[in-house]
């Protein structure tokens, strides 16, 4: 998912409408918009794309110099619009809304405490759990949040509006991204840098594990609800979740992939006619790979771009027939050539599969796989999708076994070291501050709970 908030700019809903649509990649299943106007909250929200759910009119509706927003994953969880935050409830003789990104592990437990004292539920979110967990604290709200996000164990980034104050938080880890930026005197805050970029602010910092920062009319405060545990920034973020032209922590994506693909022909190069990139998020890499070795770079995959959640999705007869919604290779590029095929990750496989097949078709003569990312093994914990852990083909598969099952002519997966030292991180911390459980096990929280919770995004 992606959060954006905006506190101080008499335009707040225009910005999280342009904010929102470049954290667009983050989550399609559903969007929405709440501001504070004056001691009165607005807010409307929707399934489908921001561009789909707002429009002139409900922009215009939506007044006021504070906003928070957010875009919604679509997960194995129930897709329904109850769903769709931020969340609004009644407060103290006022209003409070929640949005967040991520997943709380021990969610469960705590829902069922809270249950067990009383509290009537309306949606199956984390979100409202923190909401009731605020509620029900006699203290001040920054002292209450301070409260609530101390009992949460998890990967998370919240934003939380109430009239006149904005507050954000970052999980004890850092595991999910969340920067800070300033356009003129207002202050944005947003999943991801590039959503500045979109609306002209100026990236100030990303907001640090373990952070609350409080925005009211006194400015700002920097506070902190627990003390910073062990760096453990998602790896996947790097790897294939955020967009090329934002910087997590000071990295930028589109050079760390890079990165990943000279190390990955470090690791394994292979003799091959042209290198091509899995669209979008493995191009990056590609040309990492192709600088590194000396063979050209090609645009052997092409992505159609506008390839809907809504589309309708071919017959299998005419999927028998070769149509191809999303990925098309380029015969003229492909045909009789060796092809170095770069893409992030295998999760279940069956989309290697059909990629290797896709460039077999229009006549590449070899197809060799190398992946920007360790073999996946275990389910993410934090608010990255994930299949259960039996669909995961490394859990239960050697690379050879892969190898065979994606019908490639050879495979590599990026080392762990590699991997670290592409993003080239924080140093002197473990992994150089990544979060790689979903890679070697090592999960920088507790997550063995009884009825620990594995979805996404809440
Ligand atoms: P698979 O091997 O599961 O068929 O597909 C892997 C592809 O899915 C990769 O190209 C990657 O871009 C994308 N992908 C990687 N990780 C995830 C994830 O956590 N969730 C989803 N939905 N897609 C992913
Ligand atoms: Fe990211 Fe993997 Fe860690 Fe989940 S387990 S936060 S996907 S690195
Ligand atoms: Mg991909």
């Amino acid at each position: 998912c992606g959060v954006f908030g905006v506190f101080g700019h008499p335009d707040a809903a225009n910005l999280a409408y342009y904010g929102l649509h470049a954290l667009q990649h983050r989550g399609e299943e559903s969007c929405g918009i709440c501001t504070s106007d004056d001691g009165k909250f607005h807010f409307h929200r929707g399934m489908g794309l921001v561009k789909e759910v707002f429009d002139r009119d409900k922009l215009e509706s939506l007044t006021g110099a504070q906003a928070i927003g957010h875009v919604r994953y679509s997960t194995s969880g129930a897709s329904q619009l109850g769903n769709a935050q931020p969340l609004v409830f009644k407060y103290r003789g006022g209003d409070l809304a929640v949005c967040t990104n991520g997943n709380l592990v021990n969610e469960p437990g705590i829902r069922k405490e809270l249950e067990e004292t009383g509290s009537i539920f309306q949606t199956t979110s984390d979100t409202e759990v923190i909401a009731h967990l605020i509620a029900r604290s006699p203290k001040d709200i920054v002292e209450a949040v301070k409260d609530a996000f101390a009992r949460l164990i998890g990967g998370y980034a919240f934003l939380i509006q109430t009239q006149g104050m904005l507050i954000a938080a970052c999980d004890p880890h850092g595991l999910r991204p969340l920067v800070m930026g300033r356009l003129g005197n207002a202050y944005i805050f947003a999943s991801e840098s590039c959503a500045l970029e979109t609306i002209g602010a100026e990236y100030e910092r990303d907001v640090q594990p373990g952070e609350l920062l409080v925005l009211d009319k006194d400015g700002l405060r920097e506070e902190r609800f627990a003390p910073m545990e062990r760096r453990a920034i998602c790896a996947m973020e790097y790897i294939y979740f955020a967009r090329p032209d934002s910087d997590i922590y000071g990295v930028n994506l589109h050079m760390s992939r890079k990165r990943m693909g000279q190390t990955l022909a470090q690791e394994s190069f292979v003799d091959a006619d042209i290198v091509t990139g899995v669209p979008d998020s493995s191009i990056s890499a590609a040309i990492g790979y192709a600088e590194q070795t000396g063979i050209p770079y090609e645009l052997g995959l092409i992505k159609n771009k506008y390839t809907g959640r809504t589309f309708i999705q071919p017959s299998q007869e005419l999927r028998e027939k070769g149509v191809k919604m999303k990925l098309s290779a380029v015969r003229k590029i492909v045909e009789g050539k060796r092809v170095v095929m770069i893409d992030d990750s295998i999760v279940r496989g069956t989309t290697s599969l059909r990629i290797v097949n896709l460039l077999r078709e229009a006549g590449a003569l070899e197809v060799h796989v190398r992946i920007t990312s360790p073999p996946f093994m275990n389910p993410c914990y934090y608010g990255i999708d994930t299949p259960n852990p039996a669909d995961l083909i490394a859990s239960s598969k050697t690379v050879e076994e892969i190898r065979q099952a994606i019908n490639a002519d050879s495979l590599y997966f990026l080392s762990e070291r590699g991997l670290i030292d592409s993003v080239g991180g924080h140093d002197n911390e473990k992994n150089r501050g990544l979060c790689l459980a979903c890679f070697n096990n090592d999960y920088p929280t507790q997550v063995r709970f009884e009825d620990a919770k594995l979805t996404s995004c809440s």
